[in-house]
């Protein structure tokens, strides 16, 4: 397993995030499953994100290979009395290398704020985790015309007081709210026309050499059959997976098709 704290900006980077699913077991086979496939894995990054209570079994079962672990989740702080919450060192201490900070559910049902996710990113960060940032808008907000408002204020949010040095480490996932386990994916246009708009500020924030090795993920219901057409797209360097990530074989074709289109995109 890869206890990595930047990730690779030449190769497909792909995560598979489990949310509140599968048992011991199940988490253990998956992981074995996509372990297995390593060989012919190895023209990608690929990070399985499982609950805290699997974690141990999917750290053992990934053994040597490269893929690497996140959480789904951290507090800011590195101990203390909060009653539920899991730190970035403490995911550290258990094997991780990512933190997904930011992701919808979290904003939407945990009522997450900017700062909040901000304070998340930079303890991440501080605990040698690579962030892996999410942020996108929902139907209302992409149907009212203010999804470029609202991306760029979760952006400025999100990565305030973070030097270009420390956004190195973190890889930026576009995940429309809309598309996320809905099944409706952003055609592969939508998809590129927001992650051209974070570039673009990426690059008035730390300039266009930290932007052009920038990576974004793009996420929202990716699976098999659209992975190849979206990694097709200039600025879209990999994918946040969710529902397709639980089960090997779908989410070993996601990471393939990325490869696949990776080599035609060099
Ligand atoms: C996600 O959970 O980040 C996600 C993109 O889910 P899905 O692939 O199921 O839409």
């Amino acid at each position: 397993m890869e206890d990595t704290m930047s990730a690779a900006f030449n190769k497909p980077f792909v995560a598979g995030n489990w949310k509140m699913n599968l048992d011991q077991t199940q988490a253990r086979e998956l992981a074995v499953g996509v372990a297995q496939a390593g060989p012919d894995l190895t023209g990608a990054e690929v990070v399985l994100i499982p609950p805290f209570t699997s974690m141990a079994q999917v750290r053992e079962a990934l053994g040597h290979s490269p893929v690497g672990l996140g959480g789904q989740n951290c507090h800011w702080e590195d101990k203390g009395a909060f009653t539920g919450e899991v730190s970035a060192a403490m995911l550290k201490d258990a094997g991780c290398g990512y933190v997904l900070v930011g992701h919808s559910e979290r904003r939407q049902f945990f009522g997450e704020t900017d700062a909040a996710i901000n304070k998340k990113l930079r303890a991440g960060h501080k605990n040698g985790l690579c962030p892996i940032f999410c942020l996108g808008e929902t139907l209302a907000e992409r149907e009212e015309g203010r999804t470029e408002l609202r991306i760029v204020s979760q952006l400025a949010g999100g990565l305030e007081g973070l030097t270009g040095d420390e956004f190195e480490r973190v890889v930026v996932a576009y995940e429309p709210v809309w598309a996320i386990g809905t099944g409706r994916t952003a055609t592969p246009a939508q998809a590129e026309e927001v992650h051209g708009l974070i570039r673009r500020e990426l690059s008035k924030k730390y300039g266009q050499g930290v932007a052009a090795c920038a990576i974004m993920i793009y996420g929202g219901s990716v699976k098999p059959d659209n992975a190849l057409v979206l990694y097709q797209e200039k600025d879209i360097d990999g994918f946040l997976v969710g529902g397709a990530s639980l089960e090997a074989g779908s989410f070993i074709t996601i990471i393939k098709e990325a490869i696949k289109a990776d080599r035609k995109k060099q």
